[in-house]
């Protein structure tokens, strides 16, 4: 079953930008609560099949669909980001952005707009169009809705409220502007060269 996992850093460790109160209660209640939820959900759907009682079935995949979401979304935005983040990617991934968004300067304007611009709890999503061969940005709301199967995500960024709420208020700029402090663009670049070679042959 789903288990959650450890960071590679401490709760402290991204102060200033993240407070370590946000990243402990982030971490383990918010993201711990995903793992559950997909665990019950997995438990749930595992039930319904040994007793042939489906009538549930539409709540149980809307469960499963938020929770595991949840859960997904957490694991890679933790190793998205490091202490020693920032900056702008380098090699094959500064490439790809270069010839989908012009630039890293308008990639990251684009990006940043995605987040301040959700209506509610959502992320800010780049992902590798395993179809299209190209890089996309995505508004992602709640964990799991306006996202087309098929799209490998590389960067994920955070905008629910309990992300931010308790160090930047309703400042959500400042959120975003520190948040790209932390960005570790080493992830995020092995996880676009591993999209990029292996996702052809997914669609
Ligand atoms: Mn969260």
């Amino acid at each position: 079953m789903y288990t959650l996992p450890d960071l590679a850093y401490d709760y402290s460790a991204l102060a200033p930008h993240i407070s370590p109160e946000i990243m402990e209660l982030h971490h383990s209640k918010h993201h711990q609560a995903y793992v559950t939820g997909a665990n019950t959900a997995q438990e749930k759907l595992a039930e319904a099949r040994s007793t042939g009682n489906f009538a549930a079935l539409p709540k149980l995949e809307k469960d499963l669909a938020f929770h595991l979401g949840g859960h997904l979304n957490h694991s890679l935005f933790w190793k998205n980001m490091s202490p020693d983040g920032g900056g702008e990617p380098t090699g094959e991934l500064a490439e790809a952005i270069g010839e989908n968004f012009i630039d890293f300067a308008t990639f990251k304007k684009q990006f940043t707009e995605v987040a301040m611009s959700i209506q509610g709890s959502g992320w800010s999503v780049l992902a590798w169009d395993a179809l299209g061969s190209r890089l996309s940005i995505y508004q992602l709301y709640d964990h799991q809705g306006n996202l087309p199967v098929a799209q490998i995500p590389l960067l994920l960024l955070d905008m629910w409220e309990h992300a931010f709420y308790l160090q930047y208020r309703n400042v959500k700029a400042d959120f975003v502007t520190a948040w790209w402090n932390l960005v570790n663009w080493t992830d995020v670049s092995a996880r676009y060269e591993k999209a990029h070679k292996h996702s052809s042959a997914m669609i």
